[in-house]
């Protein structure tokens, strides 16, 4: 098993090798049977496809997408679809990867996936994101499927493209599939609390961090970088349980105000002009400057390699956690150790989104549906003992805490795999 050296420069632009590096170490940490180690540092598929699509000025146009499968070892796949120019291989192997270890690591019977187009969203039509997304399921029909692979939301996607997914998929097998994406309008089978989810998953880590390292609540500065699904309903949720959320921002831009931001009005504003930019309570900021504000709970929940060996010596938060994906690289975890940064990785911060998911899943095979106090409820008892157990492990293995998450994931899929054998 190869030694973990980390000098590549890949390891800050790569999001796989990034992904790489830290199974690495948790799997040299494991002792992990090299056998096994071949196998999970593996994808179980990897689909191309291409999506011709007549544009509205009447132009065809070809677009690439892919969906990775990389375990189905504890369950189906699960993992989001994500649309954006920036969408790579490399990019959808670590997301399924990471979809793998975050299901293993709250315990959920799913393994990993990711799927995604290169396109820009904000340069399509409704029609032409219709046809993109009809003609995308429509080449990954045959691997996707409630028992099989399940989508979610991501990047630039939403209700509606997962309502697009449904009917196209229920179009083909005749009859109406619910259960083959989550993330679905209410009335389309859709969980009441799954789009909060993953901020709220980050509200109730947040807690349990704020306890365990004797953080005074209504002091405790907040500072948000990404204002999208997860960003803007932890600053909600956060508000609301008496933090103050000092900075926010979204790709345009960030605002600022040390007093606190008040987060109900950010939210009117960014209704009525797209943006948080220009919200008159605030100074502006650059997304770089945001990140090294003096604060103690930092929230990256856009996208990855946000926080590298160039800025990673300039974080001033006590705690890191990490809503989106990967936004930490091997590097700057390395700084951030040093300088005692309390992190709660992606793969257990954010995970409230796919353990909502799995409860949709749920309820859609089972026809019945819950109450969103018992989502909460039920979403709140997975991340506090998910939490608890990483904390744990990472004392109990002097390994910091995203070496515990993975470590632990990496043991639970590693053991269904020795039950389950491998097939030939
Ligand atoms: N896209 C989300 C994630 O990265 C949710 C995935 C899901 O619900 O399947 O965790």
């Amino acid at each position: 098993m190869p030694s973990v050296t980390i000098v590549d420069e890949t390891l800050e632009t790569n999001p796989n090798q990034a992904m790489m590096a830290r199974f690495d170490e948790a799997a040299e940490k494991l002792n992990l049977d090299p056998g096994l180690y071949k196998f999970l540092r593996t994808p179980n598929k990897e689909l191309t496809v291409y999506i011709p699509v007549v544009m509205d000025d009447g132009r065809l146009e070809v677009f690439k997408g892919y969906r990775v499968q990389h375990s189905i070892v504890r369950g189906p796949c699960k993992g989001g679809i994500r649309y954006s120019p920036d969408v790579t291989l490399d990019e959808m192997k670590a997301l399924a990867a990471w979809m793998t270890w975050k299901c293993a690591v709250v315990n959920i019977p799913f393994g990993g996936a990711k799927g995604g187009v290169i396109c820009d969203p904000s340069k399509l039509s409704l029609s032409e994101l219709e046809k993109i997304t009809r003609r995308y399921t429509a080449e990954i029909l045959d691997i996707i499927g409630p028992d099989r692979d399940i989508p979610a939301p991501d990047i630039n996607t939403n209700e509606q493209v997962m309502a697009w997914i449904m009917d196209t998929y229920s179009m083909h097998a005749r009859r109406t599939v619910s259960s083959v994406v989550t993330g679905k309008p209410l009335g389309l089978g859709g969980s009441r609390g799954r789009r909060e989810a993953t901020g709220r998953g980050l509200l109730f880590v947040i807690q349990e961090a704020a306890k365990h390292l004797d953080l005074k609540v209504p002091r405790t500065a907040v500072v948000i970088q990404g204002f999208g699904n997860v960003g803007s309903v932890a600053a909600e949720l956060l508000g609301q349980a008496g933090y103050r959320v000092v900075a926010v921002s979204d790709v345009q831009g960030g605002i600022h105000n040390a007093r606190g931001l008040d987060i109900p009005r950010v939210l009117q504003h960014v209704q009525k002009h797209k943006t948080v930019v220009g919200f008159p309570e605030a100074e502006p900021l650059t997304n770089s400057e945001l990140l090294e504000l003096p604060c103690e709970i930092l929230i990256p929940a856009a996208t990855e390699n946000q926080i590298t060996s160039k800025n990673a010596g300039r974080i001033q938060a006590r705690v890191l956690c990490e809503g989106a994906n990967g936004p930490t690289t091997p590097q700057a975890d390395q700084i951030l150790e040093q300088r005692g940064t309390f992190i709660i990785p992606d793969i257990l911060a954010n995970a409230g989104g796919v353990t909502a998911s799995y409860f949709e899943w749920v309820q859609d095979r089972e026809g019945y549906f819950w109450k969103e106090e018992l989502v909460n409820e039920r979403l709140g008892e997975i991340m506090v003992s998910s939490f608890r157990e990483v904390v744990t492990y990472a004392e109990r293995h002097r390994v910091n805490n995203r070496i515990a998450a993975y470590m632990l994931a990496i043991d639970r899929v590693a053991y269904h795999t020795k039950l389950r054998g491998i097939y030939a």
